[in-house]
């Protein structure tokens, strides 16, 4: 408990903001009450609105350039505090320190992207076909942005969406996870610190607003809040994306993944069990982009799954504090439950249950950690199907190409997917139109880690979303065509004459 409390000051949390809260913060990594955080209402949260629209009005006319000085500032607040941000990581959302510092070193990178960002928000020059016309597109602020965050990734989804938002002029709300506020209210800390620092924002530039799905929804029904980028599960974008679609607004929707990688018979074995190990087993099968299903040629079915059996056996669980611990806890019982839930039912549906129990309950009893389960399956049935958010690695065999990339393709998700090949063919097929359906599809690297420079995001119930680099800013802006006539006639598009005969 005392290192908690040196940490929050360490990152400038003032300890009257968590403690005497009515939202009580459970580390998952011994169950221990670690805080109390106060919540907001939705009557503050549409008072925080308004505010975030009188600083957006001000932002927007700050050149972007200068506005990417602002998260200059903020990725050197990130540098200086990375350690202690991917700690409080760790002890809020459970993630080795490897990962948790992984997840700011993500914050840092996306800064950095930002800043360039912010010299290159580059519009198109068009060819008229009216003499002495030019045409061209401009981009401008979509307005306020409204980003709702899941536990898993407390820290790096608000980085990916206000360092792009606030380059590109608008305005911030954040409702972080209630199950993770604590690093929301540090990276709020850092964050104003870089505004000190900037000198002349606008006041109420990034606000963070903490409570449950009542919070979450003040933003979503409001039509003061241009863009809704919410992250988490598909049943809380099932509700998102229609309530702000009725208002016409708009919504970044970045949900459930169920991922895959195709293992060929020409596979190398050795990457694929290390990208396998890594995306079915880090942060405790807990990330949008676990790998789920393994669907292996029937040649190397047998030799693959013992391999990982054994790579199973050999990874450390323990506290993610620890060095040397590759598997931490899963956030809380309910997670437990699930996953226990859906082992049950895949041994009904045919599967053969490797791994799955809980583990360390003497030295953690309020804590749920977990052996990773492997489940040898007949084929893909409904459990299979569904994202259960722990770490169970269905594996299945196929016998023909076209028939692996079917069985890829035949879930309602469509994160992220990959394939362990060294034949050309097999590989391009994969990324080709007739190949994966996912957002994301990798040849020889695992579905999960993905880099701030590529776009991120999923197709299906995935939301089709894109959050990070390559043109993904372009959501957080509106489009104006403009169309300038320097000529002394008035010439109709289509050639239409208008009353001249
Ligand atoms: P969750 O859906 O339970 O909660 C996510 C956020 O939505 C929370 O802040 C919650 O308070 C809020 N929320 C829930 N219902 C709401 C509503 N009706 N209106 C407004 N806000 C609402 O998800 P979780 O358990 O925190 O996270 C795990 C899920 O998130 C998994 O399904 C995972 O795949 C997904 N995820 C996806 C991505 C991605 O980029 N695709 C990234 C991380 C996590």
């Amino acid at each position: 408990m005392d290192s908690v409390k040196q940490l929050f000051s360490a990152l400038g949390i003032a300890q009257e903001s968590v403690t005497g809260g009515s939202l009580p913060v459970h580390s998952p990594i011994d169950g221990a009450r670690i805080a109390d955080v106060r919540e907001h209402t939705a009557q503050e949260t549409n008072q925080a609105i308004e505010q975030a629209v009188a600083a957006q009005k001000a932002w927007r006319s700050v050149p972007a350039p200068r506005r990417g000085e602002l998260i200059r500032l903020l990725g050197e607040e990130l540098r200086e505090h990375k350690a202690a941000l991917g700690r409080l990581v760790s002890v809020e959302a459970g993630k080795i320190t490897a990962e948790g510092e992984g997840e700011v070193q993500e914050m840092i990178d996306i800064c950095d992207f930002a800043v360039g960002l912010s010299r290159q928000l580059y519009g198109l020059t068009i060819a008229s076909e009216r003499p002495g016309h030019r045409m061209m597109e401009t981009w401008h602020p979509v307005g306020v942005v409204g980003v709702i965050t899941a536990f898993n990734f407390p820290v790096a989804v608000w980085s990916w969406n206000t360092a792009l938002a606030l380059v590109c002029g608008n305005a911030v709300i954040w409702k972080p996870s209630e199950k993770t506020p604590l690093t929301a209210l540090a990276t709020q800390a850092l964050f104003e610190r870089a505004l000190k620092r900037f000198g002349d924002a606008p006041a109420h530039l990034a606000q963070v607003v903490i409570g449950g799905r009542e919070v979450g929804e003040a933003l979503v029904d409001s039509p003061r809040v241009a863009l809704v980028s919410a992250t988490g599960s598909t049943r809380m974008g099932r509700e998102v994306g229609p309530r702000v679609a009725a208002r016409f607004g708009r919504s970044l929707l970045e949900l459930g993944g169920n991922n895959a990688i195709i293992v060929s018979q020409s596979a190398d074995l050795d990457l694929a069990v290390r990208g396998i190990l890594f995306g079915a087993i880090g942060t405790c099968g807990q990330r949008c982009t676990s790998t789920r299903r393994i669907i292996a040629h029937r040649d190397v079915v047998q030799e693959l799954t013992a391999r990982l059996k054994k790579a199973y056996a050999s990874a450390t669980i323990g506290s993610p504090l620890e060095a040397g611990t590759l598997v931490g806890p899963l956030i809380d019982q309910a997670a437990f439950d699930a996953m226990q839930k859906a082992l049950a039912q895949a041994a009904e549906q045919g599967g053969t249950v490797t791994g799955g129990e809980r583990a360390l309950q003497e030295r953690f009893p309020n804590a749920f950690y977990v052996r990773p389960a492997i489940v040898e399956m007949p084929g893909q049935t409904d459990v299979v199907r569904h994202e259960t958010f722990a770490p169970i690695l269905y594996i299945m065999s196929y016998d023909t190409f076209d028939a692996a990339i079917e069985m890829q393709n035949d879930v309602p998700q469509g994160l992220s997917s990959a394939v362990f090949t060294t034949d050309l063919r097999e590989a391009e097929q994969f990324m080709s139109a007739s190949g994966s359906d996912c957002g994301i599809a990798n040849v020889n690297i695992g579905t999960s880690g993905a880099e701030i420079g590529g776009a991120f995001g999923g197709e299906k119930e995935t939301g089709g979303g894109r959050e990070s680099g390559s043109d993904a800013w372009k959501a957080y802006m509106r489009r104006a065509t403009n169309t300038v006539n320097y000529s002394r006639e008035l010439p109709l598009a289509q050639g239409i004459r208008f009353g001249e005969d």
